[in-house]
């Protein structure tokens, strides 16, 4: 579904992807780790075309939004990106629209669907989330929690087969996580397929059917939770663990 091949990325002289490879499979959840700075969310953002990689390739259902360094065109870039829906740390929520206005924003503006048919799966996927009386608030209402099971529901609303997770607790209280975690679980067991980088190493055990363990630039070590966590081979992976 997603195929990453010696992904490299500079911002300058600073070499911030040093030749990433990976793949994920239909279904699958994958738990994204390690040190801040090693490149977790350069990675993550390159994926949806955020970040534009200095090299490698990034392929999505079989089509190349980049092979080798060289990016496909902005029409076959914005379709090659089209099933790929992402959250945020900080939300980024427009705070002048109400929840459902958040939610209906970008369905509206294709123009893909009827409006009747935005306004249901709007309230179907609030109600998924647990906001079933929240569609007429603002943002400024909602605790942080909250706020991020609307990027959740927002992110839906467009049918992505693919759902990246930038450390979604990461700006939450600790005791907001939960409700959040609990989102993205229940969307595991409807095999989503999902890239989540976290630092919720209780959560990534849990719920990813596969760990990467990324440090400077590079993937370290990937492999079953029961391998990451149980297991790890490397010092750094160790280190790294017995720190979180
Ligand atoms: P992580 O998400 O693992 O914390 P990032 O991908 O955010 O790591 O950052 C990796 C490295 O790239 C860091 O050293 C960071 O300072 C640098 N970096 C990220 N974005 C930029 C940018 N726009 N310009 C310059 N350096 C950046
Ligand atoms: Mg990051």
């Amino acid at each position: 579904m997603i195929e990453v091949k010696e992904l490299q990325k500079s911002f300058g002289s600073l070499e911030v992807l040093k030749k990433v490879t990976f793949a994920v499979n239909p279904g699958e959840a994958v738990a994204v780790i390690g040190p801040s700075g090693s490149g977790k969310s350069t990675m993550l953002r390159s994926l949806v075309h955020l970040e534009e990689a200095t090299g490698g390739s990034i392929i999505i259902h079989g089509k190349p939004l980049v092979k080798d360094g060289k990016y496909a065109s902005a029409a076959e870039i914005r379709e090659i990106t089209s099933p790929m829906g992402m959250v945020f740390q900080h939300f980024n929520l427009f705070p002048h629209l109400t929840v459902r206005g958040n939610l209906e924003l970008a369905p509206r503006t294709l123009k893909r669907e009827s409006i009747k048919d935005i306004t249901a799966k709007s309230k179907d996927l609030l109600s998924k989330v647990g906001l079933t009386d929240k569609g007429d608030v603002y943002p400024s209402m909602l605790s942080g929690g909250q706020k991020q099971r609307v990027a959740i529901a927002r992110a839906l609303m467009l049918n992505p087969d693919i759902l990246l997770f930038d450390e979604p607790t990461s700006a939450l209280d600790p005791e907001l996580t939960g409700e959040v975690l609990r989102v993205i679980r229940q969307l595991a067991e409807e095999h989503m397929t999902m890239i989540i980088v976290t630092h919720e190493m209780n959560f990534a055990r849990d719920v990813a059917d596969r760990v990467i363990f990324m440090d400077n630039g590079e993937i370290a070590e990937s492999g079953t939770p029961e391998q990451i966590f149980g297991s790890p081979q490397l010092e750094r992976t160790r280190m790294f663990l017995s720190r979180e």
